[in-house]
């Protein structure tokens, strides 16, 4: 239950004085919000900049094109003329040094008379512009009378906004909340908040929507950092908490003789990578343990992970138990399915997939199959942690591509069984430092080393004028048999956005080279999807058009040619997860980068990466010099993925240090008990942290 005390900070946005429906439904746009925004929800959105009205020239000295707050009194008004509605309404004002015209557009009758009354001495505040030789100020940002000026700091923050929401009704929404901020606990130790500096939460909220200084509002400064280190320290306590839950002693040790690992080793066509060998025997020993798994396993597309998910998944089998791998798309888990069934069956392993498309009489079979431990290994997607699916005895829960799935969700999976051992399968290659801030405290393998035959990818960056040589040697390729992949980033033409739409693509190459060319694309049902991706890897068809849907984990080893148009509008990791979909085979492959000229300085430097390296641990690292951690996941915003307010570049510091705080506090208080253990709540609440919370019970 969320502690009493925060109930102002959780009120709807709509309980404010002028927030009605229509900023209800931008302020939910603006704030990412399925739902009405809360208050809390207003506060933790930060500014981006400040303008400073501290300038205060006589109108004399004040300089054209730089935000001035004048002094003045006001002389007269001029209404525009009747039948002239788009005429400006005027107000003549001046100091003792000049006079400034004021420029109202389209103003509401008997707004301007009340704002700026003849006689009334006013401070008024805006970009001063020079206008036939007369200065003005066009829709002053600010009117207000000496005593409301004494108030002002002189320093307004600017927030990010969106359409149809204006700075000054962010600007008084924000200040109501802040009226409400109840009177809260601190959270963080005296210690931290001595070595840190930091200010108490109620001052930090307030500093960065109302400065004092410039620099208030910068992300290094004392107040957002605290905010920072909270949002942090919430991140991490709940992956610790979520960490200590599954960390309990497994009654039961999961795994058995090894009689169904050695059957499909023999099975495999190729032996394993050292890598591959020691992350299995990490494994096994992990399930030995008395103390549950919680491992992530990470490795580069191609590195070979789903055989070692295999192979755990046959550890515990030999044990009478059942495994479960679960990933974020229907592709993948099929394509899972596709590499593991065969292996499974010459073992004696039953496997079945269970996803979105499962439905009706063939859902209960499987349901069924698996209640009375018929099934050995369920592969499938979000599918298989709805509610009516029962296991007779799940002992590990595989999660793939994991950072897509919330908490929740990884809960939801181990939650069907008995201490349940989880492993985590990532193809992104993620720094050390980002995988704390992810997946919290794993132990790690990673799989380094590419299964032995492969071929290097040879990569180009070729513009865009010389797509019909491209064409050409796609033809080419075609004839002599090869498989390309052609790789567009929308699905949709795009008004706004001049980008090479899939569809169009498909039909201008369609007329081309005929029967020969397929399409699949994200918003295409699933069965037709299979059955496209199918003729591909069975030949039937040579040309794939296809959006990111082929990013990770699709597997057609006899491609050996990639065109991806628009290379300058993916992200790195997702330029180096799409083409290590070629290169898989034994024959050489070649990557072509279509671009747009110009290209920008980023531009270059990301395609120059791409093309001298196919290592995917440097192109991660390179892509964290390049453009901080937001693009390694893939996704594109500034800050950390799920993280509001810390930025990877500058409170990098602060994430190890909000980890070794939250580890304290596990130590020394794990059932988050007393005054301190109340105050965290409170910030699990705050910050949206508090999944794990249920599971412990009160307090
Ligand atoms: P990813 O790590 O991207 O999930 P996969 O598990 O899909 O990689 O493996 C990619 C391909 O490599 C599959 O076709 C798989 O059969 C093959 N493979 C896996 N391990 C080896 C190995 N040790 N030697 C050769 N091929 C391998
Ligand atoms: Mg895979």
């Amino acid at each position: 239950m969320r502690p009493p005390l925060l109930n102002p900070l959780f009120a709807p946005v709509t309980s404010l004085a002028g927030v009605g429906p229509k900023q209800d439904k931008l302020l939910r746009y603006l704030l990412g919000r399925d739902e009405t925004p809360r208050l809390v929800d207003l506060l933790l959105h930060l500014p981006s900049s400040v303008i400073d009205r501290r300038a205060r020239p006589k109108v004399r000295d004040a300089v054209p094109g730089t935000v001035v707050t004048l002094e003045i009194t006001v002389d007269r008004h001029r209404p525009p003329p009747p039948r002239n509605s788009r005429a400006p309404y005027l107000v003549y004002a001046s100091d003792d040094t000049g006079d400034v015209v004021l420029t109202f557009f389209r103003a509401k009758p008997g707004y301007v008379e009340k704002l700026l009354p003849v006689g009334a001495k006013r401070y008024v505040s805006g970009t001063l512009q020079m206008y036939d030789g007369m200065a003005q100020i066009v829709h002053p940002d600010r009117v207000v009378d000496e005593a409301a000026f004494a108030k002002l700091s002189g320093i307004d923050p600017v927030y990010p906004l969106t359409e149809g929401l204006a700075l000054g009704a962010l600007r008084r929404a924000i200040a109501q909340a802040l009226q409400k901020l109840p009177d809260l606990p601190e959270w963080i130790s005296p210690e931290v908040i001595r070595r840190c500096h930091f200010p108490p939460i109620e001052d930090a909220l307030t500093r960065v929507h109302v400065p004092i200084e410039l620099t208030d509002v910068l992300p290094d400064s004392p107040f957002w950092s605290r905010l920072a280190f909270d949002e942090l320290l919430a991140g991490q306590l709940a992956l610790a908490l979520v960490r200590a839950q599954l960390r309990r002693p497994a009654g039961n040790r999961h795994t058995g003789d090894g009689h169904l690992r050695k059957k499909i080793i023999d099975a495999l066509p190729y032996a394993l990578t050292t890598s591959q060998q020691k992350a299995v025997a990490a494994i096994a020993e992990d399930l030995r343990q008395p103390v549950r798994m919680l491992r992530l396993l990470q490795g580069d597309v191609g590195s070979g992970k789903t055989v070692v998910a295999l192979l755990a998944a046959a550890a515990v089998v030999e044990a009478g138990k059942q495994a479960a791998l679960m990933a974020p798309t229907e592709i993948l888990a099929r394509q899972h399915i596709k590499t593991i069934a065969p292996l499974a069956e010459r073992a004696g392993l039953r496997v079945a997939i269970l996803t979105g498309r499962e439905k009706g009489k063939e859902r209960r079979e499987i349901l069924a199959r698996l209640e009375a431990g018929e099934i050995d290994f369920l592969v499938g997607t979000h599918a298989l942690i709805q509610d009516d699916v029962a296991f007779k005895a799940l002992a590990l829960a595989v999660v793939d591509e994991q950072h897509r799935f919330g908490v929740r969700e990884r809960l939801a999976l181990t939650e069907k069984g008995e201490a349940v051992d989880v492993l985590v399968l990532s193809a992104t290659p993620i720094p050390r430092t980002l995988v704390l801030t992810y997946f919290g405290d794993m132990d790690i393998s990673e799989l380094r080393e590419k299964p032995a035959g492969r071929q290097p990818i040879d990569t180009r960056a070729v513009p865009d004028t010389r797509l019909d040589e491209v064409i050409e040697a796609v033809g080419r390729a075609l004839s002599a048999g090869k498989r390309v992949y052609w790789i567009c980033p929308l699905v949709e033409e795009s008004e706004t956005v001049n980008l090479t739409d899939a569809e169009a693509r498909f039909k201008s190459l369609q007329q081309r080279f005929g029967g020969q060319v397929g399409l699949v694309h994200g918003k295409m049902r699933g069965a037709d999807k299979d059955r496209v991706m199918a003729q591909f890897a069975a030949g039937e068809i040579g040309l794939l058009v296809a959006t990111t849907v082929v990013e990770v984990g699709v597997d057609v080893p006899a491609a050996t040619i990639m065109v991806i148009e628009n290379a300058e509008r993916f992200g790195l990791a997702q330029l180096h997860q799409l083409r290590g979909r070629i290169g898989r085979g034994s024959e050489a492959s070649t990557c072509l980068l279509l671009y747009r000229e110009p290209l920008s300085e980023m531009s270059k430097a990301r395609l120059k990466v791409i093309r001298e390296t196919t290592d995917g641990f440097r192109i991660a690292e390179e892509d964290l010099r390049l453009r901080g951690e937001g693009d390694v996941l893939g996704v594109r915003q500034s800050g950390l993925p799920g993280y509001r307010i810390a930025r990877s570049d500058v409170h990098a510091q602060l994430i190890t240090q909000a980890r070794d705080e939250a580890l304290r506090i596990m130590k020394e208080n794990p059932k988050l008990a007393g005054p301190r253990g109340e105050a965290l709540r409170c910030l699990l609440y705050l910050f949206e942290r508090d999944e794990a919370l249920p599971l412990m019970g009160a307090g």
